[in-house]
């Protein structure tokens, strides 16, 4: 008889236990509400984040407003108003989206938010960036319950569309009145987890070229050997890529460069042959092919010598090659400058951001390009400061990876650093512009 009475106390625990867990509001279930919800791509449920985190806003007592730049694609703009709004506004951005998971490859389902007894949280977005978006409310709860009133007022956004290019997201917003009326003076976007004692912070990004050389040729049977078939040319134009990655990539191996200071080249495919029943004619040389690759430039990278490297030296037309680049957004400023925010003295908001950091009790380790790319590069465009920086430290970068994952104890210190960085920069002062 004393099985069914300890499967009944069993079964009234286990009840409780969900009950409360489900019911419990504290900073990780609401984070971990806001990770449930599959935003993933190709078929982002960015309606039911929006209502989320809509929600959220107003029972902080945030003011909410929905913009649609395209249809289906909503930003959501909240905003803290500040006790002096002639001063340039503090932006804090992040994405609603992102990148798909592959559940057979994870630990846990990616959209559980699952927390382990040793307290990580598992879950796509949970680096890649839905804990800062939840670490600025959660940042910002904390400030109001302690009645902190800013002077510049503090929105927050949170676009979609990132993970994809940005295109009809951030791109389209920075363009609207909207994003002008909000007279934004400094702004902070996504970073990335470090895996140090340090946290990391971006200071620019690097840019994608991503292009195709195509090359032409006599036609010939396989057994000849002439000068000018498709397949030469492209070769040489392989070699000729080849060189250069290795000159770059030298750098970074006698570390004089970290691997996002350098031009990265990686070839990504190639397309030849003559096709036939059972595969390719192996006795036809043919008389096209082509080769597409994957270029990243960095900020300083000089974009018109780029294109005459790739026209003169990658696919020249004297060797019968023509190309086509697909740039990835814009390289350069409305001046005409690098897309690059400065980390000295000369920008003051960078020494708010330092200080903040510091009295918070953390490390900065030096400022870094970012090797991908992000909407912070919209924003600068427009010639507004952003640094980029997620506040994970002791973290493994799991960012698009399966098994992404944030320890509990590392989020909740970021809201901490939040709330620092948020009371600095919004009653900041000196130096407007
Ligand atoms: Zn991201």
């Amino acid at each position: 008889m004393a099985f069914p009475t300890q499967h009944f106390l069993a079964l009234i625990c286990l009840t409780l236990f969900l009950s409360t867990t489900q019911d419990e509001d504290t900073p990780i279930t609401r984070f971990q509400r806001y990770l449930r919800i599959n935003t993933a791509h190709p078929s982002p449920d960015y309606s039911s984040a929006v209502s989320y985190l809509k929600a959220q806003a107003h029972s902080i007592g945030l003011q909410a407003q929905t913009l649609e730049f395209s249809p289906g694609k909503p930003l959501l703009l909240l905003s803290w108003p500040g006790s002096n709004p002639s001063l340039p506004s503090i932006l804090l951005n992040s994405h609603l989206d992102s990148v798909p998971a592959e559940p057979s490859k994870w630990l846990h389902p990616p959209f559980s938010a699952l927390r382990t007894s040793d307290g990580r949280i598992f879950a796509r977005g949970a680096q890649d960036d839905k804990c800062i978006a939840m670490q600025h409310l959660e940042a910002i709860r904390n400030l109001r319950s302690r009645s902190f009133q800013p002077l510049r007022t503090v929105h927050v956004s949170l676009v979609p569309d990132e993970e994809i290019g940005g295109f009809d997201g951030a791109a389209k917003f920075v363009e609207s009145k909207e994003f002008q009326s909000l007279q934004i003076g400094f702004a902070l976007d996504e970073g990335q987890a470090s895996p140090g004692d340090e946290f990391r912070v971006f200071y620019a990004d690097r840019f994608p070229w991503h292009f195709k050389i195509r090359a032409k040729g006599q036609p010939g049977h396989g057994s000849m050997l002439y000068d000018n078939s498709a397949m030469e040319n492209l070769m040489k134009s392989v070699e000729a890529v080849s060189r250069f990655r290795e000159s770059q990539f030298d750098v970074v191996k006698a570390g004089k460069a970290m691997n996002s200071e350098v031009v990265s080249v990686n070839p990504v495919y190639f397309k030849a042959g003559v096709v036939s029943k059972d595969g390719f004619a192996m006795n036809v040389q043919p008389s096209e092919a082509e080769a597409g690759f994957d270029l990243r430039l960095t900020p300083t990278t000089d974009p018109d010598e780029m294109r005459r490297r790739i026209a003169e030296e990658w696919a020249p037309a004297v060797r019968n090659m023509s190309f086509e680049i697909i740039e990835k957004g814009p390289i350069r400023d409305y001046m005409g400058c690098p897309l690059m925010t400065a980390t000295n003295d000369s920008n003051p908001w960078w020494l708010v951001f330092k200080q903040a950091i510091e009295s918070a009790g953390e490390k900065l380790f030096r400022p870094e390009i970012l090797a991908s790319t992000t909407d912070a590069r919209f924003l600068r465009q427009k010639g507004i400061p952003v640094l980029g920086f997620s506040p994970m430290r002791n973290t493994p970068i799991l960012l698009h990876d399966h098994n992404e994952h944030l320890q509990d104890t590392v989020y909740m210190k970021g809201i901490q650093v939040y709330e620092s960085l948020i009371s600095s920069l919004s009653t900041y002062t000196e130096g407007s512009h």
